[in-house]
């Protein structure tokens, strides 16, 4: 599998305090990875760092260019979509107005119309609550609406920031079975960050552990799921 995004040495910092010293990471085109690691190792920053949302050096390149120093919006135009932590829907919309306002940069109107139907398709509890205001749906729903809103984009690399934080293990359970179908009918690569690593690594193809902004360990995710220092600190078996 060809990569869609490979990072090289990239660093990040917030004001004058460094947070990623040089990971070497990537996503295969089709392909999941997630970055799993402890709080404060710097996976929020990761994201943040692709979407041109933190300062940088390294390298980021997708689909074979180089978007590092480039704008969010640039970025999110060459298909990348951002899911943040906190879950970030526009609670005094509704539900589709959230889901309009995903598919800003698009032009294929005809198509958007479809993709509200494949949305609702995959959350229909969504389409139930079409009309109902963001700011009071529960919060799994919260997080399917920004998951959805992220897909109204067309991406071509989701990033999602702890999708599980704060769900029911029911709902989370739900969540993930549908983001492997997403990943596999509508080709989405996607780069998750995690702290449920059990869940994340029946996921995603390839893992990357960070420890205080560095890749410490690395590989498919099958064998980082048998690792034994994994599965003693992050795994609890
Ligand atoms: P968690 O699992 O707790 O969300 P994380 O692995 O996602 O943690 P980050 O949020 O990337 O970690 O934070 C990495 C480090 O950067 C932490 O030490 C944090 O305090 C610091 N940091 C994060 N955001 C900022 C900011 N806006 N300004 C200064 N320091 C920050």
């Amino acid at each position: 599998m060809s990569q869609l995004l490979s990072c090289r040495q990239l660093q990040a910092q917030y004001g004058a305090v460094k947070v990623l010293h040089g990971l070497d990471f990537g996503v295969a085109e089709g392909g999941i990875t997630t970055i799993l690691g402890a709080n404060g190792a710097g996976k929020t920053t990761t994201l943040r760092a692709v979407c041109g949302m933190v300062r940088t050096s390294g390298e980021i390149e997708l689909g074979g260019s180089r978007i590092d120093g480039r704008s969010t919006e640039h970025i999110v135009r060459r298909g990348v979509a951002h899911v943040p932590d906190g879950r970030g829907t526009f609670v005094n919309l509704t539900v589709e107005e959230n889901l309009r306002m995903g598919a800003y940069t698009r032009r294929d109107k005809a198509q958007v119309e479809q993709d509200y139907a494949r949305i609702y398709g995959y959350f229909p509890r969504l389409a139930e609550r079409r009309r109902q205001q963001a700011g009071t749906l529960s919060g799994g729903e919260q997080q399917m609406l920004a998951v959805s809103r992220a897909l109204m984009l067309r991406p071509r690399l989701m990033l999602l920031d702890e999708p599980s934080f704060g769900l029911a293990p029911r709902i989370v359970q739900e969540m993930f079975e549908i983001f492997g179908e997403i990943n596999r009918r509508d080709g989405v690569s996607m780069l998750l960050v995690e702290q449920n690593a059990a869940l994340a690594l029946r996921l995603a193809d390839t893992a990357y552990l960070l420890e205080t902004g560095r890749v410490v360990i690395s590989g498919p995710a099958e064998d980082i799921r048998n690792d034994e220092a994994v599965r003693r600190s992050y795994l609890g078996y």
